[in-house]
This record gives structure tokens, sequence and C-alpha cells, in this order.
């Protein structure tokens, strides 16, 4: 016999995301290309191959399996083994074994396909508008599965009962929408319905065509999406979405806006082709873009702000709706103002029905919410300012723990974390836990991840801060041990973590507010650590908080304590406008408050500077949302500069960066009418020579050549990418964020690895 012809045979586990995304008849098509024999079929781990045949065609087969894979499949490992010729005569997909563990990943919610898109819009398909198309590689996942394995009786598509047509298609291994639990047809599957805000139903057969006419009519419409409800407006209508801002209780932080495709989008804001990857993505994030002026969106969409949110359309029903209404929408979680977005259906009637003027509803139920991602282009990179809908559960590969570990997050920004392995699930966006709704949601989602995910903790990892309700959860906890993990150390060891490296390292950790190991409010901090421990190396000298978490949302409070900080009594001689301007009154209460210590704790908080400053110069006295001050202050820098101003720092146990040479520096400026932009533009240039330089001289101290930049304070791209080169200009390596959100949706993450690697058994 020619050596061509003795066949041989292979046993070949896969695994990763590689159930319910057309990953056998994937293995199955590759087994007919090469005419081979054997089968394929899901295991607790993944999914396993014996496959019989010539050794040449088997090795083809290997390479074509690790050359390519259906879109949303997601391969972790491939292991090929020896194994017996069983005489196989075909190759089949066997029964599913049903796993007495499961271990294999679950795929996120994914936007609609080209395929499924192109039939959605074919009058001579069965499918032809209806809104829940959806196959193998598209539609709902994470947000409809109640337990595993993922099965369509453990879905919220339990309900339909396929019919005969969809359940051919199910069964059909070379059909694309074999085994797609959410297959549907508008025979058998879920529907759209329309309501009032009083929750009457509409009877109108042309349900999308109602509702595209109201939307364009100034009416405010509540749609159910993928991971929750949106509020839908026109975009273009300035009077409907005051409508929407006044209702909503959101006075001016920015809306999100959808369109049908990237052409529409280029009419209002710069794309560039990174941009145009991430919006056509699958996973159809939020994408931050810079404004084209003028252009036809409504002021109150983005007031004051030079960019827009926007995303493509991702589900059939967003298609439909949009290629109806014409015009981009505003697309706002379906929410009052913090609260997480509604998912069930009478629930948001009655929670929106103050702010949607009407619903349109379906019964597919979403299970677990999840609300739009956001990310921005930002030097060189893709950065994720919220990883949700898209992304999650995706786990972040990590250096192997040894325990299993349920890390509680930060209190605003909440995200859950737990690892397995070498796998981090960082739970999508939960929110702000001091509400109540939010609070419940991230009690839901971390018994939801355990159980899908079949995690059983061993230890549970905290904040240091005793009120965070996120604390308190795990305090409360009292069969696991607890580690509490400082703010600014866990923010540094995420950044290791996702970055697969090793401490110790410079850690830059830059925010509004973390719990100090000293009990003040740390937030420009420089650290040096590793995944166990840290020490501050150095920090932003200390000033008062006059009237504490007030101080926040009135960063003129934070000017008056800068000023005094710089000063002393002798600020109220300066002329400049900020003095003159503000109620003297005012300002006396904060100067008491200072000095007799009333209510005014001490911080080093580098976003609490941003905010003074901002105040200081005259862009803006109160915010409206967290970091306004701080992201407008950055949009009017002068940039690049060449030139800052004077900066030094003390030495004793650690180094000191004062503030008095960057306050008066301002102050001259100031009275030298220097513009608001040159002021901005000089402000970022010092921080960034600043930190660059005492990075440089722990270097010395320690022998460290790695700096890792994490914090809310590095969602600005000047400090951002000002940083990265300066210090690359000198020889660090940099470790930044782009898996994870550089602001406190990192927490859970770094409290995690903190645990895992503190944690001994016993
Ligand atoms: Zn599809
Ligand atoms: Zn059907
Ligand atoms: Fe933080």
């Amino acid at each position: 016999m020619d050596k061509s012809d003795e066949h041989i045979a292979r046993r070949i586990e896969v695994n990763g995301v590689v159930q319910g995304v057309g990953f056998r008849p994937f293995i199955f098509g590759l087994a007919e290309r090469y005419r081979l024999k054997g089968e394929v079929a899901n295991t607790s781990g993944g999914v396993i191959v014996h496959i019989e045949g010539p050794e040449e065609k088997i090795s083809l087969f290997l390479k074509a399996l690790s050359g390519s894979h259906p879109p949303l499949a997601h391969i972790t490992d491939i292991c090929v083994h020896h194994d017996n010729l069983k005489g196989f005569n075909t190759f089949s997909i066997a029964q599913s074994r049903s796993p007495e563990k499961n271990s294999t990943l679950i795929s996120p919610d994914i936007a609609i396909c080209e395929d499924c898109l192109r039939e959605l819009f074919d009058p001579h398909n069965r499918r032809f508008e209806y809104p829940f198309i959806n196959c193998t590689n598209c539609g709902p996942r994470y947000s409809i599965i109640q337990d595993i394995p993922y099965d369509r009786p453990k879905t919220s598509m339990k309900q339909f009962k396929m019919c005969d047509q969809c359940q051919a298609e199910y069964d059909n291994p070379k059909n694309r929408r074999f085994h797609a639990q959410p297959n549907a047809c508008s025979v058998c599957g879920p529907q759209i319905l329309l309501c009032n805000n009083a929750g009457d139903t509409i009877d109108t057969t042309h349900m999308v065509e109602k509702v595209a006419k109201l939307i364009l009519g100034g009416d405010i419409v509540a749609i159910k999406g993928l991971g929750g409800f949106h509020l839908a407006a026109d975009a273009r209508n300035n009077e409907a979405v005051a409508k929407l801002r006044k209702r909503k209780h959101r006075e001016e932080k920015p809306f999100a806006l959808m369109a049908e495709d990237i052409k529409d989008i280029k009419k209002f804001a710069y794309v560039d082709s990174e941009d145009e990857k991430l919006l056509r993505s699958a996973k159809r994030p939020i994408v931050i873009l810079r404004k084209k002026t003028p252009n036809n969106i409504a002021k109150e969409v983005c007031p004051q702000n030079r960019f827009f949110g926007v995303m493509l359309a991702y589900t059939p029903l967003h298609y439909l709706l949009l290629r109806k209404v014409g015009v981009p929408l505003v697309m706002t979680s379906g929410n009052i103002s913090e609260e997480p977005i509604a998912i069930d259906n009478d629930e948001a009637v009655a929670r929106l029905s103050g702010i949607a003027d009407y619903f349109l509803i379906h019964n597919r139920d979403i299970y677990i919410r999840s609300d739009d991602s956001i990310v921005r282009n930002m030097a060189g990179e893709t950065r994720l300012f919220r990883r949700s809908r898209g992304y999650v559960p995706m786990p972040l590969f990590i250096n192997k723990q040894t325990v299993q570990v349920l890390a509680c997050g930060a209190e605003l920004k909440n995200t859950v974390c737990l690892t397995k392995d070498n796998k981090a699930f960082l739970s999508q966006h939960i929110g702000d836990l001091e509400n109540l709704p939010t609070y419940d949601f991230f009690k839901m989602t971390i018994e939801h991840m355990k159980k899908i995910l079949d995690i059983e903790p061993e230890v549970i990892a905290c904040d240091f801060h005793p009120n965070y309700f996120s604390t308190r959860y795990a305090l409360e906890q009292k069969d696991l041990p607890v580690i509490q993990v400082q703010h600014h150390h866990a923010h540094i060891a995420a950044c290791i973590a996702e970055n697969k490296k090793k401490g110790p390292v410079i850690g830059l950790s830059f925010d509004g507010t973390g719990y100090g190991a000293d009990s003040t409010i740390w937030g420009g901090e420089v650290i040096v650590a590793d995944e166990k421990s840290f020490h501050r190396a150095a920090h932003l000298d200390c000033v008062p908080m006059p009237g504490a978490t007030a101080s926040i949302k009135e960063p003129w409070r934070m000017a008056v304590s800068y000023l005094y900080h710089a000063y002393g009594e002798k600020f109220w001689d300066l002329d400049i406008p900020f003095v003159r301007n503000i109620n003297k009154n005012k300002i006396e209460v904060m100067v008491k408050m200072i000095q007799k210590n009333i209510n005014s704790p001490q911080t080093s908080s580098l976003g609490r500077l941003f905010d003074g400053i901002a105040a200081l110069i005259g862009v803006r006295n109160r915010t409206a949302f967290e970091g306004q001050a701080a992201i407008e202050l950055e949009m009017i820098a002068n940039w690049p500069v060449r030139q800052g101003y004077e900066y030094c720092w003390t030495s004793r146990d650690y180094h000191v960066l004062s503030l008095e040479p960057i306050i008066t520096s301002v102050v001259s400026d100031l009275e030298n009418g220097v513009s608001q932009a040159e002021i901005s533009g000089k402000f970022h240039y010092t921080l960034i020579r600043m930190f660059s330089k005492i990075c440089c001289f722990i270097r010395k101290e320690t022998n460290i050549n790695t700096a890792a930049l994490s914090g809310g304070s590095f969602q600005n791209n000047l400090l951002l990418a000002g940083l990265i080169e300066n210090l690359n200009e000198y020889g660090f390596d940099v470790l930044s964020h782009r898996l994870v959100p550089p602001n406190d949706g990192n927490i859970s993450l770094g409290q995690a690895i903190v645990a895992g690697a503190l944690y001994r058994k016993g």
C-alpha cells in the first residue's frame, strides 16, 4: 500500500468560545472538504473531534482549523493527540455530552451579521422584516442565558417552540442556523408590540413605520433592545432632545447617537479607518468621535462637548427603524439618572412612563442587562471607557491563579470580577452602587456569573473603604475570607495583569477619589507595586476638600482650597476674575471650613486638581456629571505645547509633589491675560513633565524600568498620550489599558489579582 493511502486517527480538543457559535458545522464542513471521517461533539471543556484519514489530509485539516474559524468563535487552545482508528464511514456531528462540569466560554451578545441583514431586507425571504432574525454568527447570547449548558431550554427562548421550517434549519449541520439557540421566524418566534405610556396596546399593522412617524413628530419612544431599553428621539430635533433631558433628569451629560451607516455618521463626525473598524465590529460599541461643525445634530445632544458618542445599529429592529426614520437617533439608556437600565416590559412602563411617550416592546425576555460599551481611539490604541455589551462575558487571560476569587469592585462605575485558572471574568458595567436598584443588580450579577461560569469563590476581595456597598457586601459573606485591597493598588494591579506582566512597576494611579491607606483621600499617586503589595513612592501634596463630596460637584470650592494652599489669606488680594466674580461670602465660608477643618478631608487627588484649575481659569464652577470640568479643561487645551510651569517636590519618606509653583504660575498667567487654552495646555504639559521626572527619580532608587498607567484620569487623551510618549523617551516600558477601562471599571480586576496573589489556602 502507498504510504499516502495509509490512514491515521487523531483526537483534537478545542477550547474557548466554541459552543453556540457554529463551530461544529464548521468542523463538519472542513472534514467534508478533505474527505475525512469521524465525529465532532460538544463536551464540558469545549469541542472534541475524532478524525480519521490520510496523514497529509489531516495535516491540511489541522492547518485550516487553526487558520480560520467562525466569526464568533474564540479559540484559546487546540490539543492534538494520537488516537486509534475506529473505522468511521462518515463524518458526523455527535449528540452533545451533557457536561457535568462546565468550563466552556459563553459568547457575548453580537450585532446582526451581513447574511441576516441581507435576508432582513429581502422581500422574497421568509424572514423579510422580521425583527428577531439571527443565526449562529449573530444575535443575543449572554443577555438571554439563564443557566448552563447553553441550550435553548436554558435561555429566554424556551417559551418559543420552533416551527417545522426553523426546526429543520436548526437540525441541519449545513445550515447557518444549525443549533442557533435563538433561531426564530415570524411564525414561531418573538414579536414586537407598541403601547402608549399607560401600557395600553396600540393596534397597528405597520408598527415600525408608526414608531418612525412618532419619533419624527417629536415623541420619545422607549425601545427594547438587546441588553435593555433605550430611549429614542430624533437627533436633529432640539426640542425633542431637550424634552428627553428634562424628563430623564440628565442635565448636560452627552447622549449617544445611533445611525444606520458610516456615511450617515460622517455627516456630523470625523471617522478615521480605526474608528470605522470599531463602529462596524460585531461588538458595535459606542465610539467617541470628534464633532464636525456645522452639523445637523441638535445642540442639546452634546452641549459643551467637542465629541459625539456614536454607534451603528446592531439589532434587526434598529435597522428596520433607522431605515424608516432615515435620520440619526438619540439612543440613550432607558433609565432615570444613574439607575440600572430597564429590561422587563412591565418594569419599563412603570419606571419610564414619565419619560417615554410610547414603548416599542417585545416578548423575548432579557435575562441579564448590559449597557452599550463605550470606546475611544487614543494614543494609537482602542481604549475602553465602559466594557459591557459585546465584550462581556469574554474573559481576560491572566497569569494563572491557584484560587477562585470574587472581587466586588469600587463604588462608582462598579463591575465585579470572578477568576478561574488563567481567566478573569469581568462583569458588565453595573453602575453606581449608591442606589438600591443598582445594588440589587450587583448582587444578581454575582450570583448569575457564579452559576454560568461554574465558579465557587474561595476568597473574596473588596476595597478598603468601610462605607462602600461593595465592601459591606464582601464583609457580610461570613463563610469566606476577605482580602481588602487599596484602591490605587487595585488600579495598578489591573494594569499589570491586563498586560500579562509581573511586578514590580512604577504605577501612576490617577483619579478623583480612592480611600487611602492613611484614611485621607488619594488620587494623585505614584506607587511602587506588584501583585501583592505596594508602597507610596510619591504623591501630589494634600489640600482640604471644603464640604467633602460637595466639592466634587462644585469645583470652585477646590479652586478656593488651592488658592488658600498657595497664598494663605493673601489670595484675597489677587486681581483675577475668579476672585472678583465669585460671591465673597461664599468664599469666606470655604476659608473658614478650611481653617477650622470642618468637613474638609485632605486629598491628594489629581481629579480634584483638574477640577480646581478648571474653576480657577473660568471653565466652570459646577459640574452636572462626574469628570465634566476635567473633560472640558482637556478639550480647550492648546496642543501640542512645549512649555510648562515650574514644579518641584520635597523628599522625606516619600516625595511630595508641590502644588504651589503650579498654582502661582497659573495665577500669574491669569493676571497677564493668558488665554484659557494656553493655560490648559501648559498645565497638561507640566503634569506630564513632572510625573515623567519623578518616575526617573524612582527608577534611580529602585531600578524598576516599567511604568503602569491606570485610573480614571487616563481617559484624558493628552495626559495618556503625553505620558506614554515622554516615558518612552526616557526609556521606560509603559503599560496602559486596552482591554479594560482605565477608570473604576477595572478595580474589581485589580482586587481579584491582588487577592489571588496573597491568598494561601488554609
Ligand atoms: Zn446572522
Ligand atoms: Zn419559525
Ligand atoms: Fe479610581
